[in-house]
């Protein structure tokens, strides 16, 4: 069934060029952007997305992170888009990640890891909904 992810290439990546690259990873997966934009988050805006996990140590940073430049939004679309684009990112600590995974080329650091993507169909929708209209969607 086609369905949908959401993800963010997070404010390292998008600092140091790598948008294109990243944005290429994903399509030639077979990932179709359905919603794009390019969006500085506030520190609350950034605290409300990552909300679940505000009783986590590293909260703080994650959302001083998040907010400190400016992030690529998007929704894609695919058959079992969460799993394969979990696949695609690879592993959170990019010490972990497989090879070939976006993480594993571009991420920095456990914190820094380049990209979100969603954990399940019920969170790509909120996270999707979070960040784009009706309007912003194709
Ligand atoms: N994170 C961190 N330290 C940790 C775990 C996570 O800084 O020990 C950051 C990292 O940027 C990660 C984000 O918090 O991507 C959300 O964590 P989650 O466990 O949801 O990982 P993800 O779903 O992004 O792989
Ligand atoms: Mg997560």
């Amino acid at each position: 069934m086609r369905n949908i992810t959401f993800t963010m290439i997070k404010p390292e990546a998008v600092e140091a060029g790598n948008t294109g690259a990243i944005l290429n990873r994903m399509e030639e997966a077979g990932f179709r952007i359905l919603a794009l934009k390019k969006v500085h988050l506030t520190a609350e805006r950034a605290g409300l997305f990552y909300e679940v996990h505000k009783e986590r140590p590293f909260y703080g940073e994650l959302v001083e992170y998040m907010s400190g430049g400016p992030i690529i939004a998007a929704i894609l679309e695919k058959d079992n888009a969460v799993a394969d684009f979990r696949t695609l990112i690879g592993s959170t600590n990019p010490e972990e990640a497989d090879e070939g995974t976006i993480r594993k080329e571009f991420a920095t650091s456990l914190a820094m890891n380049a990209v979100h993507g969603s954990d399940s169909d019920e969170n790509a929708n909120i996270e999707a909904n979070f960040h784009f209209s009706e309007e912003e969607r194709f």
